[in-house]
């Protein structure tokens, strides 16, 4: 494992934390590992009548403090390790945010766009069926994340429900609003890092209109935090995608990029601005800088030349371990993962909460519920850090590893 691979930096997180609250050896092996880990391999018939065979992953990686949570990937690159520690990431995102769940993480190896619709579907099923085992609406609840959507959730819920014989809504979030899906959901974690860009941003003492602001990917999260800060008076003035990103220092016109995506065309060839690469567009003398696209982005060999003075992040894991010492002493904030993109946890825990109560909120409220939790955590790891005098992760990581390990403590040890 590289030390840049998701496993070594939440590993490396996870230690870090329990150095600072002096864990002792056991909660350390029981924290650093997954509690249940399921690999399925399964077939799925696809268009022209051939038989293939997919590998997918569920992993549970602490339930002390409620039923595991975590999205689902579709991606190539699956693989075991990731899973691993995007389940432990979502553990401590749900301690750092006081939502009543453990983390876990499902993906697929698999690229999705390379399925048609109906083969889609089959994987989703059978996928679906394969993780029935360890699911549930009291035992661990999936969701949407990279190459997943509210269609593959509905397909998911549908599955489960007949398996079940009834509709079990609070199988899966993510879902549509037409079969339980909850409204608001899918903008939720661009939604949530705009309150916490204008928190952080309030917080070092800058104005809002007119800072400069970087994207980076152009999906749910990256697209829906660029319109959102656009509308807000921050200029976003850079974004990309996979296949490259585009920069004017006036402002992107954000409404065209969005449309020109939607005619499925790459950013790399939209109109509007100077064309640059994805590394280009992290090394932006811009005021914000949010990574929202994958892991593994700032590194120890281009955090020296980050010039943003916030980092805050949209995707998991994007900034490793060794690069978040350096932007620290370099003086630039990372504000991290588990904070910045807990959006969508919050709101998928609303989603749940309502399938379970069979009670739903307007769009209005799931909005300024969401904006409460995500600045009361912000305002909460800001103020361990300034007390502490650590970064906003190191806060982050020992408010929610402090929270884990009370919740063990106060269960005890079986039998
Ligand atoms: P998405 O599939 O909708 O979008 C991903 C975007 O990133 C696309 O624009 C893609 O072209 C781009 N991209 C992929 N690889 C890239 C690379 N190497 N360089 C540059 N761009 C690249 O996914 P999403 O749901 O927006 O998720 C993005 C990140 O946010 C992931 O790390 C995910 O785990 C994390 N996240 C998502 C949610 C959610 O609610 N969707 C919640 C929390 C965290």
């Amino acid at each position: 494992m590289g030390s840049d691979a998701p496993l070594a930096t939440a590993l490396a997180q996870f230690h870090a934390a329990a150095d600072r609250l002096g864990l002792d050896d056991g909660l350390r092996a029981l924290l650093s590992s997954c509690k249940r880990e399921l690999i399925v391999h399964f077939p799925v018939r696809m268009d022209d009548g051939s038989v293939k065979v997919f590998t997918g992953y569920r992993v549970q990686h602490n339930l002390a403090r409620g039923p595991g949570k975590g999205g689902i990937r579709y991606h190539p690159a699956v693989d075991l390790d990731e899973v691993r520690a995007l389940a432990m990431w979502m553990t401590w995102k749900a301690a750092v945010t006081g939502i009543p769940y453990g983390g876990a993480k499902g993906g697929v190896m698999v690229d999705p766009k390379a399925l048609s619709q109906g083969e889609l579907e089959r994987l989703t099923r059978r996928y679906a069926t394969e993780l029935a085992p360890i699911i549930g609406p009291e035992d661990d609840i999936p969701a949407p994340d990279m190459g997943t959507n509210p269609q593959v959730m509905a397909w998911f819920m549908d599955t489960i429900s007949m398996h079940h014989g009834s509709t079990v809504l609070g199988i899966v979030t993510g879902k549509p609003p037409e079969v339980g899906g909850i409204r608001g959901r899918l903008e939720a974690t661009g939604r949530g890092i705009t309150h916490i860009v204008e928190e952080a941003t309030a917080a070092q003492g800058l104005p809002r209109d007119g800072l400069s602001v970087a994207v980076q990917g152009f999906g749910n999260v990256g697209a829906t935090a660029a319109i959102l800060l656009h509308r807000q008076g921050f200029r976003v003035v850079a974004v990309s995608d996979s296949s490259g990103g585009i920069y004017n220092g006036t402002g992107l016109d954000l409404e065209a990029l969005c449309h020109h995506k939607r005619a499925g065309l790459p950013l790399a060839q939209a109109p509007g601005g100077d064309h640059i690469s994805n590394e280009e567009l992290l090394e932006l003398p811009v005021d914000v800088l949010v990574p929202a696209a994958t892991a593994a982005q700032i590194t120890a060999a281009n955090a020296s030349r980050i010039r943003a003075r916030l980092v805050v992040e949209g995707a998991n894991g994007p900034v490793t371990h060794e690069a978040d010492a350096i932007l620290w002493d370099r003086g630039i904030t990372v504000v991290p993962d588990i904070v910045a993109n807990a959006g969508g946890l919050v709101v998928s825990y609303f989603e749940w909460v309502q399938n379970i109560q069979r009670l739903f909120w307007d769009e209005e409220e799931v909005n300024e519920r969401l904006r409460q939790m995500m600045v009361r955590a912000f305002r909460q790891v800001a103020a361990v850090a300034r007390e502490k005098g650590i970064t906003l992760r190191e806060a982050a990581m020992t408010l929610a590893v402090e929270r884990v390990v009370e919740a063990i403590r106060l269960r005890g040890l079986y039998p």
